[in-house]
């Protein structure tokens, strides 16, 4: 991003927020050269951060992967698609309006908990146990208390119906 002033190509974003419906990005930002400040609109489509994996490879952006994660946690799970769609999305906005070029995959890994940890807390456990790896038994089953202390709407699941494609399974 070229500074409009001095042509300078180093600038600093000093705030960053989702305009126009979430459609576009506005920034704010600061040139390091000459100090002036001006203000950008960008798509908002072309700026998802890449993402900054643990053996320091980047890769783009994939919200298909990010999606298949979800939906293997909470396979089988009284969980609406409308629901899991809304927070694929809350995701996405939350990671754009970071402002940042690229962020860290735990960073990506923990929107997802914390998205898991709202809509369902089995597939929250899934996740996480897949994810944080839990050290040992003790801090698994240190999560599973503080999640029993907290309100649940999934507690319950002896007493829910097969779901629908329960029924035309062959095994
Ligand atoms: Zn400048």
């Amino acid at each position: 991003m070229h500074c409009p002033f001095c042509g300078g190509n180093d600038t600093r974003v000093t705030d960053s927020r989702l305009v126009a419906e979430g459609d576009q990005v506005r920034r704010r930002r600061q040139c390091a050269s000459c100090g002036e400040r001006f203000t950008t609109y960008e798509a908002a489509e072309l700026v998802m951060p890449r993402v900054i994996k643990a053996d320091g490879s980047r890769e783009q952006f994939n919200e298909a992967k990010l999606r298949d994660g979800m939906l293997r946690a909470l396979e089988k799970r009284p969980v609406e698609a409308e629901a899991i769609e809304a927070a694929v999305e809350r995701i996405r906005q939350s990671l754009r309006a970071r402002g940042e070029r690229e962020v860290h995959a735990r960073d990506v890994g923990e929107e997802v908990m914390q998205a898991l940890e709202r809509l369902d807390h089995v597939a929250y456990i899934r996740f996480a146990s897949v994810y944080r790896s839990f050290q040992d038994i003790n801090a698994f089953r240190a999560e599973i208390d503080r999640l029993a202390q907290e309100p649940s709407v999934s507690r319950d699941e002896s007493a829910r119906q097969p779901s629908v494609d329960d029924t035309g399974s062959s095994q």
